[in-house]
């Protein structure tokens, strides 16, 4: 409460609102077609439990700034959903994840794209997507998933439940991301038409050594199951949680213990290798 916390309090605001401004403009640059920031898509792979195979990949964005520095979306995603800049972002990388399925054929199995719940609420995304489809008809739209968060259906007028089936009747297919870190999980989980669950990584992590935790995921893996759909484990890291979930049968995992986001022609390669071997 005194005066010299409030300066410091105010300097540390500046130096936010400042940043804030930065990585606006930087976003605005980039997606204007500036060549010194690029916003490229890095990709996480996503194992099978069964078979400890990459079975497909989540198209993650990063901004590459003009001094060569990668920036992670925790510093330019908050901006962008303020100013309304992530429905463009969002589409952009929609376009690259779909370029890249394409150019990779279907040895790759999918590739998980995220969407905002500002994106999902633009009349204009589900046209978009049906003509990003149209103008790739090779494609199989089952071949890409949509990830959403709770907070799309959280607070929003519109009906999210009948956007998502209009999503779903194109092929493309969808994913609850960070499931169970919400308020209304189960909610969620009966109203939505989802493919997949991804099991946030608060529940993942240490999962090994946590009883608890272990009858948490054997309860979702069991409801995802009666309901057909399919679940990821995120963020796993440890060997031992890897031991854990598959012996209560979760399908698939992603995490820094199968591969941290890398450029796509990293990762390309890698899967390459790996399928070579
Ligand atoms: P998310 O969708 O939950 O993505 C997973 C995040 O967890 C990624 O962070 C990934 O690098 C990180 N991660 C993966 N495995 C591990 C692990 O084993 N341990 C730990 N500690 N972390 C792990 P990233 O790439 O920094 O992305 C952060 C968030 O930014 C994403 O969280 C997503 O909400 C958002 N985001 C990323 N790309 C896009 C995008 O294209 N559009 C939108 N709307 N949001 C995006
Ligand atoms: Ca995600
Ligand atoms: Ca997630
Ligand atoms: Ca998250």
């Amino acid at each position: 409460g005194g005066g010299n916390r409030m300066q410091i309090f105010s300097d540390d605001m500046r130096v936010k609102v400042r940043e804030r401004l930065a990585a606006e403009a930087r976003l605005r640059d980039a997606l204007a077609g500036d060549r010194d920031v690029t916003l490229p898509i890095w990709f996480q792979p996503i194992v099978s439990a069964a078979t400890g195979e990459i079975t497909g990949a989540e198209a993650l964005v990063r901004m590459r700034t003009a001094s060569g520095q990668i920036l992670a979306p925790g510093h330019f995603i908050p901006a962008a959903e303020e100013t309304g800049l992530i429905v463009p972002l969002g589409e952009h990388v929609l376009r690259l994840a779909v370029r890249h399925l394409v150019e990779w054929g279907d040895r790759l199995g999918y590739v998980s794209v995220n969407v905002s719940p500002r994106q999902l609420a633009e009349a204009d995304f589900v046209p978009m997507l049906a003509n990003l489809l149209a103008a790739n008809a090779g494609l199989d739209p089952s071949r890409l998933v949509v990830e959403i968060t709770e907070t799309a259906l959280l607070g929003s007028s519109l009906d999210v439940r009948e956007r998502l089936e209009m999503i779903k009747s194109l092929g493309v297919r969808i994913a609850l991301d960070d499931f169970g870190t919400g308020y209304s999980s189960l909610t969620w989980l009966q109203s939505v038409p989802a493919d997949v669950v991804k099991l946030d990584r608060s529940f993942v992590a240490g999962l090994a050594a946590d009883p608890r935790k272990a009858s948490i995921i054997q309860a979702v893996l069991w409801l995802a199951r009666s309901l057909g759909m399919s679940v990821v484990a995120e963020g796993v890291e440890d060997p031992a949680d890897w031991q854990a979930l598959r012996g209560l049968e979760c399908p698939s995992a992603q995490g820094y213990l199968f591969g941290r986001p890398q450029p796509a022609e990293e990762f390309w390669s890698a899967f390459q290798d790996g399928h070579d071997t």
